[in-house]
């Protein structure tokens, strides 16, 4: 089904807070972008058993608010076990949801996980949990940096969704191009689920570079060279930011994405400045 057809569906990740300072912050943030009304909130996991547990404790609190809220689950450095007393804990919870994801595995720690790829996690949620779950999973319109070609990533993202995913939310990218070019590209090889473009709001350029080089998403030549031209003044990097990125989510909207989920990294008021430019809040969901 083309992707205008599936309805839009506005979602915001958080990451778990490290501290108590954090913690309080975090809860400021998720009043402030609760407003706007999203669909859910996901929150991020990382490798390391406290890690998770702040997971839990983000998605828990996140639901006491009276909002909807998806775990981010990956199983690099786990074991079938651990997954499935982490699945069994989110469904007594009340959880409904789960961004099921490989993950990577931080320098230094030893690759232990028993399911090598997010296919296998996924079908591994099938087979524990049956439908309780909607499960979202990753998807990458500039291709995965491990992928060895485009055609072999996109037959890896058709596993996942046979594996029965029932939604995707992309890495962020900066041209609209390469998501138009994606969804093209999985309709041909038959796959039909909501494409749900991942968008990280401009705030910080050497952050963004560094995180842009590891995770294989282009930062467009001329926007580098622009961002790169402000040096230290941030007011002058988040306004020219906040202009590509929402120039960019109208092109997305306009042309058909069922939706935008927006990389916060913990901060409302990036997100909530686009959101509002984009006339959202007075659109669809207020
Ligand atoms: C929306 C989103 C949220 C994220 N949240 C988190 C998070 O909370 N915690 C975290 O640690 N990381 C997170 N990540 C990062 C993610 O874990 C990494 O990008 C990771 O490198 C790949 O995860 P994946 O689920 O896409 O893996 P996979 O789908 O397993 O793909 C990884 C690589 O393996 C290849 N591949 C896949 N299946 C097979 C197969 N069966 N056989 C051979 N090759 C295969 C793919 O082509 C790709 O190159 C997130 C990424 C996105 C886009």
């Amino acid at each position: 089904m083309p992707q205008q057809q599936y309805p839009r569906a506005y979602s915001f990740e958080l990451y778990p807070p490290k501290t108590e300072e954090g913690v309080l912050k975090l809860r400021k943030t998720r009043e402030e972008l609760g407003r706007v009304a999203p669909e859910y909130f996901s929150v991020t996991f990382g490798a390391g058993g406290s890690t998770r547990e702040r997971t839990l404790d983000t998605v828990l609190e996140i639901r006491t608010a009276g909002f909807e809220a998806a775990p981010h689950l990956s199983c690099i450095d786990s074991t079938r076990d651990g997954i499935r007393e982490t699945l069994e804990r989110y469904k007594s919870s009340g959880i409904t949801r789960i961004v099921a994801l490989r993950g990577d595995v931080p320098s230094g720690m030893r690759e232990i996980g028993e399911l090598r790829h997010a296919n296998e996690l996924v079908a591994f949620i099938r087979g524990e949990t049956g439908d309780h779950f909607r499960i979202e999973v990753a998807c990458y319109p500039e291709f995965h940096p491990q992928a060895p070609s485009a055609q072999a990533d996109l037959r890896n993202f058709k596993r996942k969704v046979d594996a029965g995913a029932n939604g995707a939310i992309t890495q962020y990218f900066f041209n609209a191009d390469a998501y138009f070019s994606f969804v093209d590209s999985i309709e041909a090889i038959g796959v039909s689920l909501p494409v749900v473009p991942g968008i990280m709001p401009i705030t910080n350029f050497a952050q963004l570079a560094r995180f842009s080089d590891t995770c294989g998403a282009e930062i467009p030549r001329w926007i580098r060279k622009r961002l790169e031209g402000f040096g230290e003044d941030l007011n002058g990097i988040r306004a020219f930011g906040h202009e590509v990125v929402s120039d960019l989510c109208r092109r997305l909207l306009e042309g058909g994405a069922p939706g935008l989920h927006f990389y916060t990294m913990n901060q409302a008021a990036p997100t909530l400045a686009i959101w509002k430019d984009l006339g959202l809040a007075h659109v669809d969901r207020l």
